[in-house]
């Protein structure tokens, strides 16, 4: 955290979009989770569709080498949420992937720490044409507004190596959210389920293909009402234990 070590932004997929003479100081990288529509049912040799069977893991570049320690930008929650409820859906996200929770038996082995910090006025650095901000030292999750095909995103930024900041934001301007699944649902997006996909990046965890590993947590595409993505899979586990 000297301060002569470049401060690197990573968001997680997109470094391609990245102009050449961008590299020299600062980078940044994004990983759009994108609200999926359930598709034809296909014959034959589809998807598993079975998270414990599925082990693809990928990185993102994102490595703490201390506690990731996070704040809720509660004033931005989408109306008609409780702040407390979505704060827990929130923390429990952080803790699904700091302890490697999952539906497969798998006991934790992954070493990650997570601390809330509490409520903060502060925002996620991420624009809402979904660029990453200026970093402000401070890790922040939050709602607001995204480009319109983006449900969430993660911004973060190392140095040396070393992740120093990740901010979440969810997409609030194009997407409905909910903590507690409504009976009937439809067109709502799981709040744990999608944070629990975003915190995956920002422990490092990059995408894996939706075609044959669509049942993990890091896979790309999310159908609204879906919860599979609150509890980790086999590659979600194996990425998360490789890193820490
Ligand atoms: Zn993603």
């Amino acid at each position: 955290m000297r301060a002569r070590a470049p401060l690197r932004m990573v968001p997680l997929l997109i470094l391609v979009l990245l102009p050449a003479t961008f590299a020299s100081k600062v980078s940044s990288a994004r990983a759009p989770l994108v609200a999926g529509r359930p598709g034809p049912a296909s014959a034959g040799t589809g998807p598993v569709n079975n998270p414990c069977k599925e082990s693809a893991y990928t990185f993102d570049g994102s490595k703490w080498h201390r506690t990731f320690r996070w704040s809720f930008s509660a004033g931005t929650r989408p109306s008609g949420l409780r702040a407390k409820a979505v704060e827990l859906a929130l923390r429990r996200a952080a803790s699904n992937v700091a302890r490697s929770r999952n539906s497969c038996g798998l006991t934790d082995h992954v070493g990650a720490t997570q601390a809330y910090q509490g409520r903060t006025r502060a925002r996620p650095d991420i624009r809402d044409d979904s660029t990453c901000g200026k970093p402000d030292g401070r890790s922040v999750v939050g709602f607001g507004k995204l480009v319109a095909s983006e449900l969430a995103l993660t911004c973060f930024w190392t140095r040396n190596g070393r992740t120093v900041e990740a901010d979440i934001k969810l997409n609030r301007s194009d997407y409905h959210w909910y903590v507690k699944k409504p009976s009937t649902c439809a067109n709502k997006w799981s709040i744990a389920a999608v944070a629990t996909h975003e915190f995956g990046h920002a422990f490092g965890l990059n995408h894996v293909s939706e075609v044959t590993d669509g049942a993990l947590t890091m896979s790309p595409l999310i159908l609204s009402c879906q919860q599979q993505e609150v509890t980790l899979g086999l590659g979600d586990v194996r990425g998360l234990r490789a890193l820490y």
